[in-house]
C-alpha cells in the first residue's frame, strides 16, 4: 500500500510538472506575434527566409537594404527577374528546386505560399 502511494505521488508530481510546462507556454498571443514576425522575415517575392540570404536582403534604389525582398530577387530598387505572376515565380523555383534534388512534396511546399506574398497580391 505504501509503495502504491509513493508511486502515485511520483505520478502526481509528473502531472503537475506537465501542467506547469503547459501553463508556461500559454501566452498564445505572444506566440502568435512571434509567428507573425517570422512570417515577415520571408522574401515577399520568392518566400525564401531572409535569414538564409547571405546579404540579408536586396537593395533599394537609394542603396539601403530592402526589408521585403531578398538579394536574389531585388537589386537597386528593381526585381532581377521580369516575372509578372506568382505562377511564373513558382515554375521558376520548382525547376530550381528540382535541380537541387528536392522531391515533389518539398517543391510544392516551398512554393505554395508564393501567391500570398506581397509582390503577387492582386492590387
Ligand atoms: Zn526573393
Amino acid at each position: 500500500m505504501s509503495k502504491f502511494r509513493k508511486l502515485s505521488s511520483v505520478k502526481y508530481r509528473i502531472l503537475l510538472k506537465a501542467a506547469q510546462v503547459a501553463n508556461a507556454q500559454k501566452p498564445l498571443s505572444l506566440q502568435k506575434k512571434k509567428f507573425m514576425a517570422t512570417m515577415n522575415d520571408f522574401c515577399q517575392s520568392c518566400s525564401m527566409p531572409m535569414a538564409k540570404d547571405l546579404q540579408r536582403g536586396g537593395t533599394n534604389a537609394d542603396g539601403s537594404k530592402s526589408k521585403m525582398y531578398c538579394s536574389y530577387c531585388f537589386q537597386n530598387g528593381k526585381f532581377i527577374d521580369n516575372f509578372t505572376t506568382a505562377k511564373e515565380m513558382q515554375q521558376f523555383l520548382r525547376k530550381k528546386f528540382k535541380e537541387q534534388g528536392f522531391g515533389p512534396l518539398r517543391r510544392w511546399f516551398y512554393t505554395s505560399y508564393i501567391p500570398r506574398l506581397e509582390r503577387w497580391k492582386k492590387k
